[in-house]
């Protein structure tokens, strides 16, 4: 089955079979893990005219190829380069897109180390850095300069889930000759394909469902026909490549994505329910829930949520939600996710500086993993008791 006949297949199938022929490898199921730097040359005027498919290991080999064009096929994109974390695919589009004095749109419920990228290493080099409301559809081109080059949007925010219109924001941008950029890691391509959506650069931290196991960091950017040169030369120019085993962890993890995000998105949705009722618990945080403010866009645009999303806990301070954290004995303490395992964090949004935070009490994520729900749901009770036995 070539890429064309797989167009029209469903995802579950597309992700099994795209980004390796294997008959083009032998018969082999799995494309090769292949180490090299160096790239043998036949004689010296093939070694002058660098004329092969291959020629050094920073520019590409099978396995990162067979990556690289199944993630092309998820998300509709021209290109796709692979980088060894998810923040080093958000920063290497920042810089092959922005120079000194150009300005750069940030959504303000963006994931920290962005901000702090932006904050830091932009702002040194010159570029004009501001962030805008999240809730911001088609107003964001009042904020649109004449040196705005690139719109950056995060949907849902990281830790508080804000839902963006971002085919309206992409539509603003696109008017005034702006680059959008979407960190599109909580929906994977199999919930929102953003160049579909009026989207030039799409980012994923491939480290989270695509990896699955908490044992793998990487990165994924994907572009459409307009951006990708610029993208694939910068990727080149910054030698910022992935390492072979694990570029082949996250084509091997993709494989099962699919029925992963479904057991996720169904325990994190039963559990997210469940939560909206219980004491000690002000707000659920979660897209997919119909009081959420955005969920009509969610609707709209999504065709899925994935497993994480937060509660805001009804009263009490840093020693209720430690409290909340100390109980729990399946969920994990621990930062990122996309593993099998859950994981719950006390959330910090301090460095806010439009979008309102919640105030009725301290903001808990929950990553929730592949684990019995009914057990999870009993951890939660647990940690919600010792939450409010500590507030009040
Ligand atoms: C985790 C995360 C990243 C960074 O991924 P790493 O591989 O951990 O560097 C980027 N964006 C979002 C939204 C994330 O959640």
């Amino acid at each position: 089955m070539n890429r064309d006949s797989r167009k029209h297949k469903g995802i579950n199938t597309r992700l099994a079979h795209s980004g390796h022929d294997p008959h083009g490898y032998f018969g082999f199921v799995n494309p090769p893990v292949v180490h090299a730097s160096t790239v043998l040359f036949p004689n010296a005027a093939t070694m002058e005219s660098r004329n092969q498919k291959y020629v050094y290991g920073t520019r590409g080999t099978p396995t990162s190829d067979a990556l690289a064009e199944a993630i092309d096929e998820l998300e509709g994109s021209a290109g796709t380069i692979i980088v060894p974390s998810g923040l080093a695919a958000v920063t290497i589009p920042l810089l092959a897109f922005l120079s000194a004095r150009d300005h750069i749109l940030i959504v303000d419920s963006v994931y920290h180390p962005t901000r702090h990228f932006a904050d830091t290493m932009l702002k040194r080099l010159g570029v004009e850095v501001e962030y805008y409301d999240p809730h911001a559809g088609a107003e964001i081109a009042a904020l649109i300069k004449e040196n705005t080059r690139v719109v950056f949007t995060e949907s849902p925010g990281s830790n508080t889930f804000e839902m963006q219109d971002i085919p309206a924001i992409a539509r603003a941008a696109k008017a005034r000759g702006a680059v959008v950029m979407m960190d599109n890691t909580w929906a994977t391509p199999i919930h929102f394909r953003p160049l579909e959506h009026g989207v030039d650069i799409s980012i994923h931290a491939a480290t989270k469902y695509p990896a699955g196991h908490s044992d793998v960091l990487l990165g994924t950017v994907s572009a459409n026909e307009a951006a990708w040169g610029q993208l694939h030369e910068t990727h080149i120019a910054m030698g910022c490549c992935a390492a072979p085993d694990d570029v082949y962890q996250v084509l091997r993890g993709l494989r099962t994505m699919g029925v992963r995000l479904d057991r996720h998105e169904a325990n994190a949705l039963e559990l997210a329910r469940w939560l909206e009722g219980q004491p000690g618990v002000a707000r659920v945080l979660h897209p997919a829930l119909p009081g959420f403010p955005g969920h009509n866009l969610w609707k709209r645009d999504f065709s899925g949520a994935s497993g994480i999303f937060s509660i805001v806990l009804d009263g009490g301070g840093r020693e209720a939600a430690h409290a909340f954290l100390d109980a729990l004995e399946i969920f994990g303490l621990g930062y990122s996710w996309g593993g099998y395992e859950s994981l719950a964090v006390h959330v910090f949004l301090g460095d806010r500086t439009i979008a309102p935070v919640p105030q009725e009490g301290p903001v808990m994520r929950l990553q929730i993993g592949l684990e019995d729900v009914a057990d999870l749901k009993a951890d939660l009770d647990e940690a919600l008791k010792a939450a409010r036995a500590a507030s009040s």
